[in-house]
């Protein structure tokens, strides 16, 4: 482990290409079964989306790629052997998995957008298959009409645009989990990445999308959990 390497930032390179399936590198950290690179496609697991797989090849070995973590400036590769400090490496992104997220992430995107529109009240929880807003008037028929609009945008096939944004700029509104990410986040980043869809969703996020809403799909199922109250929980598949 090099002094210099302990402490380089990992360049983040799905940040500006999501699509990039393989990449090369130099490993700049490296312990049992674990690298660092100068620069990965790899995404770690947070905001909601799950760790990457995949497969690092140096000096002829090819060793997969079981788990990504981001841990400070550095993302951590978790791997089933070891490979040297200094190695070169050629990394492959398990594509199936990490494109079945990005069309799952992007449609959880513009569900909220929809909902959020709709006066649903604010979201304090989501996953790939789960939306719960707190305190929220949500009804069935709201539901519906979301599920109708979703498919719709799918339909109309609308570019999934990412821009940058000054952190000054930007006004969350009441929203206590956006304002509770602001706060949870470094005083040094100046710059937000913003994703937004349309004139229907639009959020800062550092994950991996979609180019077009037409790749995340129609919604194969939308439910309200019927037995809440105060807190709504809808429940999707795509
Ligand atoms: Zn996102």
């Amino acid at each position: 482990m090099n002094r210099e390497g302990r402490d380089m930032e990992t360049e983040q390179l799905y940040v500006d290409d999501s699509y990039l399936r393989e990449f090369d590198a130099t490993v700049v950290r490296a312990g049992p079964r674990l690298v660092v690179l100068d620069r990965t496609a790899f995404y770690p697991e947070g905001g909601g989306q799950p760790t990457d797989h995949g497969t690092l090849e140096a000096g002829g070995e090819k060793h997969s790629v079981v788990k990504v973590m981001r841990r400070g400036p550095q993302i951590f590769h978790y791997l089933d052997g070891d490979i040297p400090d200094g190695a070169a490496v050629h990394g492959v992104i398990d594509w199936e998995r990490r494109h079945g997220f990005m069309r799952l992430h992007s449609g959880e995107h513009l569900l909220t957008g929809l909902f959020e529109a709709a006066d649903s009240g604010p979201k304090v929880f989501s996953s790939f298959s789960q939306l719960d807003f707190k305190p929220s008037p949500l009804d069935e028929e709201t539901v519906q009409g979301v599920r109708r609009r979703f498919d719709e945008i799918v339909d109309m096939d609308i570019p999934i645009r990412i821009f940058y944004t000054d952190r000054e700029e930007l006004d969350v509104g009441d929203d206590e989990r956006k304002q509770s990410f602001l706060e949870k986040m470094p005083p040094d980043v100046e710059r937000l990445r913003m994703v937004e869809i349309g004139d229907y969703a639009l959020t800062f996020c550092m994950g991996t999308h979609v180019k077009r809403t037409g790749e995340i799909g129609r919604l194969k199922g939308i439910t309200l959990e019927p037995k809440k109250k105060r807190r709504k929980i809808v429940y999707f598949e795509l």
